[in-house]
């Protein structure tokens, strides 16, 4: 079986972020730690997320996938912003303890023309000061679709990154199905080729979660603008393909695709019927 949910606002608080999911039929959900452009988080409030954690026992709930702010770079050209990206990471996953054993997924970063080698040490070695070998939350690398000088627009890219870590095995993968086929992957032709190039380059079992998005755009056109399930380039039959394959079993599914809580909820219910037929 796998989980599905969607974005939801923090702006009610993590109780009330597990009754909006409830109420949408999901069980699991993603959220921003903070302003997706970056900025001050919530002050932390245990009681909230205690009561979080016993709606989602109740509710059998699946792991949650917590989103970092987009602007968070940790591979700037500009020191000042790399640092501000890693107290930021830091600050994330000391909140993220609160709610033990979630996953907080961020994108790599961009290099800005400082080159990809540079790019991934300065990932790497941000992450081997923020990540900690008792901390019980999986930070997960997301697959990116190769805009700009995105870092981690190949799979190879991100399995450079898990083998500079001082602690892999606290570092997993998010599968981003618009980013990837943007980046490159036939998720539409050939899924069994892309998850089996996945499994032998990073391995699925570091595969955590997926990013469950249709692409407005063609597979390598590098956009990264996400569509609703069936609208896109990807469409219907491959998505259903995805959600129903055995290499992707026990993951929750995220939907990051342009809808209101109304348009989220009719994507869980076709979602849900995809997985019936
Ligand atoms: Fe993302
Ligand atoms: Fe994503
Ligand atoms: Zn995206």
């Amino acid at each position: 079986m796998v989980w599905l949910g969607s974005h939801l606002s923090f702006s009610g608080g993590y109780e009330s972020m597990g009754q909006t999911a409830l109420r949408m039929g999901e069980d699991t959900f993603a959220f921003f730690t903070r302003n997706p452009r970056g900025g001050k988080a919530k002050a932390p409030d245990g009681e909230d997320a205690a009561a979080l954690e016993t709606l989602m026992a109740e509710a059998h709930f699946g792991p949650l996938v917590a989103h970092a702010p987009y602007t968070m770079n940790l591979c700037s050209d500009k020191p000042s912003v790399r640092t501000f990206a890693e107290d930021m990471m830091a600050d994330d996953l000391r909140r993220m303890a609160m709610l033990p054993g979630h996953f907080y997924n961020f994108h790599p970063g961009s290099h800005v023309g400082q080159g990809l080698e540079n790019g991934i040490t300065m990932i790497t070695e941000a992450l081997n000061r923020v990540i900690s070998p008792t901390m019980t939350t999986t930070v997960l690398l997301e697959t990116m679709a190769g805009k700009g000088s995105e870092v981690g627009g190949s799979f190879e890219e991100l399995r450079e990154i898990l083998d500079r870590l001082d602690h892999p095995e606290k570092v997993g993968i998010c599968f981003d199905t618009c980013h990837v086929w943007d980046g490159g992957y036939d998720i539409v032709g050939d899924p069994d080729g892309v998850l089996t190039a996945f499994d032998a380059i990073i391995g699925l079992d570091k595969l955590k979660a997926v990013h469950f998005n249709d692409s407005k755009n063609p597979c390598g056109s590098r956009k990264d603008r996400h569509e609703k399930l069936g609208q896109g380039c990807i469409g219907e039959e491959a998505l259903k393909r995805l959600l129903r394959h055995p290499a992707l079993d026990g993951r929750p599914f995220i939907l990051e695709t342009p809808n209101d809580e109304a348009g989220y909820c009719e994507e869980i219910a076709v979602m849900r019927q995809w997985l019936a037929e």
